[in-house]
């Protein structure tokens, strides 16, 4: 329903809660936060308290013990398939804890992909159709080597209107976003930058703002972003102009 995402010299847990708040009008049942410190180690906290999820996730959030971040994601939800509850609240994680995803959007095929997943020793903790992302790119993470292949390997199978962005602890300080038929701009202030599925998340942090075009994926780090089609092929980074305040 909502994503933030930040990675670079000014990822902090306050960025993701407060850009979550930007989105409150989005309307959700639940919210979460991945972070990652600089050696790849995960920190999760979910909240399922309906409209009470953001302030409860504010103030878990300032009395838990983060330490120093370089990337998060974070992720306010309304329920698709599987029920409000704290196992379906996003971010999601793999079996081995290797990578953590937020999507907005249905996977349609998710069904098939899951029985597959299960057959080949897959674990689920959650009713999700979300969950899918996370163990097939831990997987392709194998083959592929990188994260922005392995999302670039998967997508291809995936059916539905999705965008989600994935991180994984092999490569930390890495945001892979994948935009399709749901919302997702990308946005940069000096050597932080944030990939949002609404403006307003990151209107007051951002200086530039990039599209994503539907299809294209997005590899940023603290030093910059770099846009790729299925193909593989670079794309231009767009500028576009944001003239409003909230
Ligand atoms: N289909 C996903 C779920 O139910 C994402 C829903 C959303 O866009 O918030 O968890």
């Amino acid at each position: 329903c909502g994503i933030i995402a930040v990675t670079g010299q000014g990822a902090t847990v306050e960025v993701l809660t407060s850009g979550l708040k930007r989105l409150e009008y989005r309307g959700y049942d639940s919210a979460g936060i991945v972070v990652c410190d600089e050696n790849g180690l995960f920190s999760r906290l979910r909240v399922a308290q309906g409209k009470n999820s953001l302030d409860r996730l504010d103030s878990d959030a300032k009395e838990s013990e983060f330490g120093s971040i370089i990337s998060g994601i974070g992720h306010t939800r309304w329920a698709t398939h599987g029920g409000p509850t704290l196992f379906n609240a996003h971010p999601h994680i793999d079996c081995n804890g290797t990578i953590s995803v937020v999507h907005n959007g249905i996977v349609e095929n998710f069904r098939e992909l899951k029985d597959d997943l299960i057959s080949r020793g897959h674990i689920f903790s959650s009713e999700t159709d979300t969950e899918v992302i996370a163990h097939l790119l831990e997987e392709s993470l194998i083959s592929k080597g990188s994260l922005v292949e392995a999302v670039s390997s998967i997508a291809p199978i995936m059916r539905g209107a999705m965008s989600f962005v994935a991180i994984s602890s092999t490569e930390p300080g890495v945001l892979v976003g994948f935009k399709r038929m749901a919302p997702m701009v990308i946005g940069r202030a000096s050597n932080t930058w944030f990939i949002a599925s609404d403006i307003p998340a990151i209107l007051d942090r951002a200086e530039v703002f990039y599209h994503l075009e539907d299809d294209h994926l997005v590899c940023v780090t603290g030093g910059g972003a770099e846009i790729f089609n299925l193909e593989g092929d670079s794309v231009d980074l767009v500028e576009f102009p944001v003239t409003w305040s909230l």
